[in-house]
């Protein structure tokens, strides 16, 4: 017969099922990636989120200045047109990166210190290595933003800090 007071163990063997989440910088990237599709570039759709202490303080994608027509609304992008090759000749698409975007509905001091997400896709080829171009990175710096983390283009990302350019002139 058995002992109803003998405690059995199955109790004990119950598994807690821990569930696994993504990392604050896997998070932000991700939300970056969806801000992405709201871009307007046939090229490439770019998404930018900034951050301070895990808080979103602003986000931007790439698109034409208010009021102008974007690529898009145009159904053309000159840069794309011309096969211009990748960080050349920015002033022929009409857009205004991602980076600039979040970073000009940011406050001096929510940039100071705060991290950016970068994410972009190519139209052709997805998501792309997305390593800000020479006129964000000095503007990145200028903000005062300390750490930017970027897509690697083939599902991870880059964490860098934006003091390491100065090692060369950006
Ligand atoms: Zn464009
Ligand atoms: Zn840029």
């Amino acid at each position: 017969m058995k002992d109803p007071n003998k405690k059995t163990t199955a109790a004990k063997k119950i598994k807690t099922v821990r569930q696994t989440r993504p990392g604050w910088d896997a998070y932000f990237i991700n939300i970056a990636k969806a801000v992405s599709e709201r871009a307007t570039c046939l090229r490439r759709r770019y998404g930018a989120v900034i951050t301070k202490n895990h808080v979103i303080v602003s986000t931007g994608y790439n698109g034409a200045p208010a009021g102008m027509k974007d690529c898009l609304d145009a159904a053309k992008c000159t840069r794309k047109e011309l096969q211009i090759p990748h960080g050349e000749r920015y002033e022929l698409c009409h857009s205004v990166h991602a980076e600039a975007n979040a970073i000009i509905r940011a406050s001096a001091d929510e940039l100071s210190g705060a991290t950016i997400y970068i994410s972009g896709a190519d139209a052709g080829s997805g998501e792309c290595l997305s390593e800000p171009c020479m006129m964000c990175k000095r503007m990145i710096l200028n903000a005062g933003i300390a750490k930017v983390v970027h897509s690697d283009g083939e599902g991870g990302f880059y964490a860098i800090t934006p003091k390491d350019w100065l090692k060369t002139r950006v």
